[in-house]
This record gives C-alpha cells, structure tokens and sequence, in this order.
C-alpha cells in the first residue's frame, strides 16, 4: 500500500507529493536530504515571519486514537504556519469512533473534509490500513508498537543539526527498546549509514528480532547490553526511551523495569564531551531534571525541529514544498 496514491508525471516534492508516509522503509538518503533541505528552510521562514501562506486553503485532519501532546499538536502548528486549517480528533471517544464505526469509515468520512489525515493508533498497521481505503495521504504517527516515520524523520534531523552528520556514528539507544516504536524507526532509518548501534535494556525489553535482523542484514553492527555504563563513554547519541507502559499485559512485569535507568549529571560525567542525548519524550524519570541543564540534553531542540520536519512533510505532500 506504500506508494500507492496517483503522483503526478512531473514527479514533484521529490515523489512525496500526494504519497502516504507509513514507514521510513520509504525514504531513500536523496529523500532523508530533500526533507532536511526543506526543514531548514521552514526553521528561517518560521523565525523570520513566524507563518506563511503555502497551504492555505488545504486542511489536514488530526486523528488520534492515542494520547499524544507533542506530536498532535506539532502536527497542528505545522499545519497551522503554514496558513493552512486542522481537523483536530484527538479524542476519538468523543467521535463516532465510540459509536462503533470502523477505521476505513472514519478515515473515508474525513477525506471528504480533508486534504491529508495524520493518523496516530495503537494497532500495528493501522496507517497502512487507513492509506488502503482512503484516497488521500495518510501520515502515520504511530502504529501502535509498530513505526513512527515523522518522529524518526526529526530525530535524525537533530542528530544532523546537533553532530553535522547521520554517519559514521556510535548511537545508544537506552530503555523500552521493545515497545518502543520511534526505536523500531530510528534504527531503520539509520540504516546503511555506518552506525553502529548499541542496545541497552532489561531482557523482556529487548530490540525486537525482526529490527535485529535488518540491522545484521544491512552489514550493520548491534551489540546489546544491560548496563549503560558499559556503552556511555563512546556513544555519539544516546536515545533515551520512556518504558511504555500502556503496552504491558502484566502490570507487574512494567513495575518489575520501570525504573531501570536514570540518566544523571554523573552517568553522563563518563560520556563524550562532544554527543547528545535525546528523548521523543514524554519522559517519567529516566531522565533526571538536573540533566537538562547540559548542553549535550537535546531533547527540546528534538522537540522544536519536530515542528520545522512536520512543515516540511505537510508541504511536500501537498505538493507545496
Ligand atoms: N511520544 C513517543 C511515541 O508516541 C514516545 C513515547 O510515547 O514514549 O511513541
């Protein structure tokens, strides 16, 4: 279903244009770059006008199955400088979602309102299911434990912004490697690329098999640890992960690793003085306050370059960019 919608002959927005955004399987490093290019120019136009008129007149459907604060509402913002409207659903049990209705329903009512639907559910495939019924794009903002592509999308541009490239680099990733589905994202897109990854987490939190495997597959390395400590002093990025609760069967399990890592001023006292630490956030304590003080703590320039990524998808989606 990737790639599935008519684009025009004269392959504008470097093919993003009229395309769903399920997977970051979809983004070629020519396309990684298109986004960034356009990223940095949305930062300037932000900073130097605060807004524009390139989508007004489009309206984008903000439908969430799921809590979010951060991608929800820089979504919207993303929309909103850009001068164009929002749809805002994020609150399905207030819509006919609660009546009932089917996905392929729901998303086939709101195309006939919208130019673009930002889906974010908890089942696995459900954006790829959206784009099956609906004609216009989907973005995906998470499948359930499955990918988050824009998160992964502004992740690595930080990692660009912060380090000057996205090769050639040691990246920890640190917490709930499991559930988490800006991992499962970020290591794919990180692919090829010369990284070599370090896992660390508790066992029953381990990176799934299958992203494992793609990353022996693509000639990459991985190795996997408990201890943080073992991996700090090396890392380019370590990528701090929220231990998600929400997907836990055993609630016992969740309180047996809640609390696992906490990443101090002293654990990062044996880190390079030259990496950065990051977070999709929202975070319950793996990352102490005292922490953000430090340079290196990128997780709220992550969080403003969410904004700057987001315009730039939305704009070459629709055909704008
Ligand atoms: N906000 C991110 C997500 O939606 C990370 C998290 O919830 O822990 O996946």
């Amino acid at each position: 279903m990737v790639n599935s919608k008519p684009r025009p002959a004269d392959n504008v927005t470097n093919g993003l244009y009229n395309q769903d955004i399920l997977t970051v399987r979809q983004f070629t490093p020519e396309l990684v770059d298109y986004v960034f290019g356009v990223a940095d120019e949305m930062r300037t136009l932000v900073e130097r006008f605060g807004s524009a008129d390139l989508l007004q007149g489009k309206i984008m459907a903000n439908l969430f199955y799921e809590p979010s604060t951060r991608t929800s509402s820089s979504f919207m913002a993303a929309m909103q400088r850009l001068g164009g409207q929002v749809i805002p659903i994020n609150s399905v049990k207030y819509s006919s979602v609660s009546k009932g209705e089917s996905l392929a329903d729901t998303v086939r009512t709101l195309e006939c309102y919208a130019d673009v639907i930002v889906l974010r559910h908890y089942e696995v495939g459900a954006a790829a299911e959206a784009a099956h019924w609906a004609s216009k794009p989907i973005i995906n903002a998470g499948d359930g434990v499955g990918e988050h592509p824009t998160q992964a999308l502004l992740d690595a541009y930080t990692i660009q912004r912060e380090l000057g490239r996205m090769e050639n680099l040691t990246v920890g990733m640190l917490g709930d490697l499991r559930f988490g589905r800006t991992v499962h994202s970020l290591t794919r897109l990180l692919l090829n690329r010369d990284v070599t990854f370090r896992f660390v987490s508790p066992r029953l939190l381990r990176m799934p098999e299958e992203i494992r495997d793609e990353v022996t597959n693509a000639g990459d390395t991985f190795t996997e640890h408990r201890d943080v400590m073992e991996i700090i002093d090396e890392v380019d990025v370590l990528y701090v992960t929220r231990v998600q609760k929400e997907r836990f069967t055993d609630l016992a399990d969740y309180e047996r690793v809640k609390d696992i890592y906490v990443i101090t001023p002293e654990v990062l006292a044996n880190a390079k003085e030259k990496m950065v630490v990051m977070h999709p956030l929202p975070r319950v304590g793996e990352i102490a306050y005292e922490v953000d003080q430090d340079p290196r703590a990128a997780y709220f320039r992550q969080m403003q370059n969410g904004v700057f990524t987001r315009m730039a998808l939305l704009a070459a989606v629709l055909g704008r960019a």
